[in-house]
């Protein structure tokens, strides 16, 4: 698999031949022509949609709330956080090579509003605890289940948001999202995202238990009336499992080649739509 897997990504940065991550792996499973055009081929983006510039400012402005309290024990006056998310929303419209899409009723001034008020709730709400980590890379082995060697060429990486730890000293990861509607019990069920999470705080030695970790997932509504909520989520080893079969399937898959359309709902808003569908 180690030459192939090199192989197929030569056309990206050098530094994303050996590793996939949560967003390559939802990717692939989304649509795996999309991951093609996207880590494969290099294709440019037609479109990007402006959910993605205001999730990126919120999640800026929260960073630097957390690393104001990880450096200062304090808290950021909500002013500078206001200012902070206003600015890297401004950046994130002007620094743009494709045109923007906004969804039906959005518009720039909209967006900046509602993300204050999100932001204000965000301020008067959160509790946080001990700071561990803002921001922290990982890095962790994929068995290879072939069995020809312990390991696949490829390992698993990511980025977490916030490490915390409570009086216990025990650690939990804190993921913020941006959403339309509320999580359901099935979303927080089947969500990979907290399996990878889980899976490299094990690998890490930095998990709940033995052999998982907890994951709080910070939700900012943007429903009519903006809402704060929290859920938590905890895998068991039997989830780890399934994600260690699911990498070695989808990295089979993408050595072969296997790039198919699965259009669908995720084709309205796709980067690569034209050049997909024609
Ligand atoms: S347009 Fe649809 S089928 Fe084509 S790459 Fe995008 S999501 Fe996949």
């Amino acid at each position: 698999m180690k030459a192939q897997v090199r192989n197929i990504n030569s056309r990206v940065n050098p530094e994303e031949q050996v590793h996939i991550s949560y967003s390559q792996l939802s990717t692939y499973l989304l649509c795996p022509m999309k991951y093609a055009h996207s880590y494969v081929y290099g294709t440019a983006w037609e479109q990007k949609p402006v959910a993605l510039i205001f999730g990126q400012a919120i999640h800026r402005a929260v960073e630097q709330y957390y690393l104001y309290r990880k450096d200062t024990d304090d808290t950021i006056p909500i002013g500078h956080l206001i200012d902070f998310f206003r600015q890297s929303l401004d950046h994130g419209f002007k620094d743009n090579e494709v045109p923007i899409s906004f969804k039906k009723g959005e518009t720039a001034n909209h967006l900046q509003s509602q993300g204050t008020e999100l932001l204000k709730l965000f301020h008067a709400e959160v509790i946080p605890q001990q700071i561990i980590e803002v921001e922290k890379s990982f890095s962790v082995p994929i068995p290879d289940l072939t069995g020809m060697y312990k390991e696949l060429p490829v390992r698993l990486v990511g980025r977490l948001d916030l490490i915390e730890a409570d009086t216990d000293g025990t650690y939990m990861i804190v993921e913020l999202k941006t959403a339309a509607q509320r999580y359901n019990a099935l979303r927080i069920e089947t969500d990979l995202q907290s399996t990878v999470y889980s899976y490299a705080m094990s690998q890490m030695n930095h998990a709940t238990s033995e052999n998982s970790c907890l994951i709080r997932y910070d939700v900012l509504l943007k429903t009519k009336e903006p809402a704060f909520e929290h859920y938590f989520v905890t895998r068991s080893e039997r989830d780890h499992n399934r994600l260690i079969e699911l990498l070695n399937q989808v990295l089979a898959a993408i050595e072969h080649r296997i790039f198919y359309r699965q259009t669908g709902w995720a084709c309205a808003d796709c980067q690569f739509r034209k050049i997909c569908l024609g």
